[in-house]
């Protein structure tokens, strides 16, 4: 169990909206302790606090709102928090969207690097997973087991040559996710992209920000930054998905062919099973609560 962190000073950045095409301000700023991940929208003057409440889209990317108030692309930034310990965090935005930079999480890490990070006083909370959880949908799957450390294991089966079937597994800390997902970026398939913005959807993408792919190969003329790009890039969105419990996790994370939707299904079908996690807050709790866990059913039988 660790304590909770923020960061040491404010920081800025400005970039592009993923939907909006607009040009987007933002400033990460320090926040007291159990104050949890809170976007401020200047052109609302309303604040939206991070939970499985507040997410209300699923379609494309993660939204957050409030009312008719919403914010849009929270998903990168929020993996990157969850996964630098940044627990506490004001986020001022002017604009309704979360700038979708180079597509990945490595300029987040970049900012937060800069403006430094402090360790405050509270412990953070954390979500042990007890029992299995699992959903089924149109051939794709998602499931949360009990397991000691964050662990995700996902796979992708694409019906695309150049994306095709990937698989990754990986213990999620902070030293893995820069490493090994920071830099992987958004992709999407050609025919979709032309789709979307015919429909004024994606006008801020482009190719510094998406790979894009057609039948053939990778349209964008740099390489790709892993040999696996793509199912990094489900595993970083994902990491985001899971993160708006607020909450440390201790479970293993299967997918396979999983997206924003299912992944928040799941967040939600755990929450409502009360049976299958606990939430500790403090070392002796968190303790107990793991050494309770039936790691082998044979044995547990016995
Ligand atoms: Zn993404």
């Amino acid at each position: 169990m660790r304590k909770q962190r923020t960061l040491k000073e404010a920081v800025k950045a400005s970039g592009i909206g993923l939907h909006s095409g607009k040009k987007v301000e933002i400033s990460l700023e320090p926040a007291k302790e159990n104050t949890g991940i809170i976007f401020y929208s200047e052109d609302d003057n309303t604040q939206i606090k991070v939970s499985t409440q507040s997410v209300i889209n699923t379609q494309l990317a993660t939204t957050i709102g409030k009312g008719n108030i919403i914010i849009g692309t929270v998903e990168h930034l929020l993996a990157t928090l969850f996964a630098l310990h940044i627990d506490n965090i004001f986020i001022r935005l002017k604009g309704r969207e979360v700038p979708i930079m180079d597509g990945s999480s490595a300029p987040w890490v970049y900012l937060i690097k800069t403006a430094g990070i402090i360790q405050q006083n509270a412990y953070k909370k954390a979500i042990i997973v007890k029992k299995p959880v699992k959903i089924k949908e149109d051939g794709k799957f998602v499931a949360l087991i009990p397991s000691k450390e964050f662990e995700i294991s996902y796979s992708i089966n694409f019906d695309n040559p150049v994306i095709g079937k990937q698989r990754m597994d990986i213990v999620v800390n902070e030293h893995n996710f820069i490493k090994e997902i920071s830099k992987a970026r958004t992709f999407g398939l050609l025919r979709d992209i032309e789709y979307l913005q015919a429909h004024n959807l994606a006008l801020g993408g482009s190719l510094d920000n998406a790979v894009v792919v057609d039948e053939y190969g990778i349209i964008n003329e740099d390489p790709l930054r892993y040999e696996n790009e793509f199912v990094r890039h489900k595993i970083l969105d994902a990491i985001g998905d899971l993160s708006i419990m607020g909450l440390d996790i201790r479970g293993k994370y299967i997918a396979y062919r999983s997206g924003h939707d299912l992944n928040n299904k799941l967040v939600k079908e755990l929450i409502k099973s009360s049976e299958a996690y606990e939430v500790v807050g403090n070392p002796r709790s968190e303790k107990a609560a793991v050494e309770s866990l039936v790691w082998n059913p044979l044995k547990a039988k016995a």
